[in-house]
């Protein structure tokens, strides 16, 4: 299967090379050329009836066939093993205040992100071995908070990849930077950025694309790749747990096979709801899939109004791995929507130039799929109280936005998954004051335990990394270049 970039019309290569390169090298990203047929409603009856890793397997399968499917299925049994602390890997919940919660954070790291970043280190490792690529890949990652985390941990020790991350100085939560820190070893550090995570976004574009760059690499035998939402096979597993949380309610027995079934999801880069688009256009049968988005409301603008605009006040939050203003992963829609390469190319450049576009009338209509709506800080901690109460379920601050925008629909009846994209002791200080009404005595670790005391529960993953501590290495964003060759000794 050929893959192509978003922003031209020529540049094709194959899904192993689009999972090695990351990005395209004319900035766009890259997409299936043919998107892969739609399941049957026979395949889909016995699909969704597979375990985890099966299903992930015929999954990747259907995007990335110059893969054989025992190399797939040794990856997805890697990916998906004894590091997750649920055998189901992504369970769903029982209706809990009017939603079905899938639960996305039994991984190593507690949130959504390992399951992609679980599978993307195997998936590169196999595509270097079948292009018989001999090169070292130099993961280089901006991350507000949860890619962070999830990537080092998903190449830790992993030969011939080095990972670099960038993370906005106190821009991330106190449990993620301990976790981020505690994991910089081996062949992966951290190194935090005088400036928001649009900013070291924006920078890693810019090297990642540098042609300087890329040729003193290619002299040492690096390339750089992304652990990003914009690397393909970071988003191509994130297609699986949409179909397996609609096995799991069919199984149950809440739905009949067939019924729509909406999913509402906690929504920064756009990758996780893109992933969800890309399952309904396989043939699982979603209603709407709903973006929501917390105070910094870009998207739900857009899709309300058809109108970009990143031109606004930039709020830190707390749910800080949605504090996003330019969702990349919307690229890749608006590609799908139009099919025009030189249309989404002159969007993005508008986007990088004057920080905004507009979406013309013919294209709005072809957003029918989404519906939007946002939640500010104190309507998530009033969410998270309001789920607590009624069926003493905690929730973390991203699932509280995606579950306040679920009771808040009325589109349609279908029911509605809530993805739950983190686990709530990742963010206790939030979690604790929505829930008790109480401020925690201290952030961090002891917010932690004081949230497991009040309800009763820890999970194991998170003694791992009780006792970690480390020094910050903090630059400004025009050092990034620098640090990255004096990271790789170039
Ligand atoms: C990354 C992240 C999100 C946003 O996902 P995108 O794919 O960037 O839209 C939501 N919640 C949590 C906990 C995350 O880590």
């Amino acid at each position: 299967m050929i893959y192509r970039s978003t922003r031209s019309a020529n540049l094709e290569v194959s899904g192993a090379s689009a999972i090695i390169q990351g990005l395209a090298p004319d900035g766009g990203l890259f997409v299936p050329k043919v998107f892969p047929e739609a399941f049957s409603k026979n395949e889909l009856k016995k699909l969704l009836e597979l375990s985890y890793q099966d299903l992930a397997g015929k999954i990747l399968g259907r995007f990335l066939p110059d893969y054989t499917p025992e190399q797939l299925a040794t990856i997805v049994k890697g990916a998906y093993g004894a590091q997750w602390d649920d055998a189901k890997i992504a369970p769903v919940t029982e209706n809990k205040a009017g939603s079905y919660f899938l639960e996305l954070f039994h991984g190593p790291t507690l949130a959504f992100k390992d399951i992609a970043l679980q599978c993307l280190p195997r998936l590169m490792k196999t595509a270097l071995f079948n292009q018989a690529d001999n090169r070292d890949i130099v993961i280089l990652t901006a991350t507000s908070g949860d890619t962070g985390t999830a990537a080092m941990r998903g190449f830790q020790g992993l030969d011939k990849t080095r990972v670099i991350v960038f993370y906005p100085y106190q821009g991330v939560a106190p449990i993620q930077l301990k976790q981020m820190l505690s994991e910089s070893k081996d062949n992966t550090v951290a190194i935090a950025i005088e400036g928001n995570f649009d900013q070291a976004q924006t920078k890693v574009k810019q090297i990642f694309n540098d042609q300087d760059m890329r040729k003193l690499l290619a002299d040492h035998d690096f390339t750089f790749s992304s652990a990003n939402s914009m690397n393909v096979g970071r988003l191509l597993p994130q297609v699986v747990y949409y179909f397996y949380a609609y096995g799991q309610l069919v199984a149950r027995g809440d739905i009949a096979m067939g019924d729509p079934v909406n999913y509402s999801v906690p929504t920064g880069n756009f990758g996780d709801i893109l992933a969800g688009y890309y399952a309904k256009k396989l043939g699982l049968p979603v209603g709407k899939l709903i973006c929501a988005s917390n105070k910094n409301n870009v998207l739900t603008d857009f899709f309300k109004t058809g109108h970009y605009d990143k031109n606004r006040d930039f709020y830190v939050t707390n749910s800080p791995s949605m504090d996003i203003l330019v969702s990349s992963n919307l690229e890749r829609l608006l590609f799908d929507i139009s099919g025009d390469p030189d249309l989404v190319k002159g969007l993005m450049d508008q986007l990088k130039e004057t920080g905004e576009y507009k979406l013309p009338d013919d294209l709005r209509e072809k957003l029918s799929d989404f519906a939007a709506d946002y939640a500010t800080p104190e309507e998530i901690e009033g969410e998270i109280k309001r789920v607590y109460d009624e069926s003493g379920y905690v929730i973390d601050p991203h699932t509280a936005v995606a579950s306040l925008a679920a009771h808040r629909f009325t589109g349609n009846d279908a029911k509605t998954v809530v993805l739950s994209t983190a686990s709530p002791y990742k963010f206790p200080e939030t979690v604790y004051h929505a829930v008790s009404g109480q401020a925690v005595t201290e952030k961090g670790i002891p917010a932690l335990k004081q949230l497991a005391e009040l309800t009763g529960d820890l999970p194991a993953s998170i003694k791992e990394f009780l006792g970690a501590s480390a020094q910050e290495i903090v630059i400004p964003p025009s050092e990034m270049e620098a640090e990255v060759k004096r990271q790789l000794g170039l």
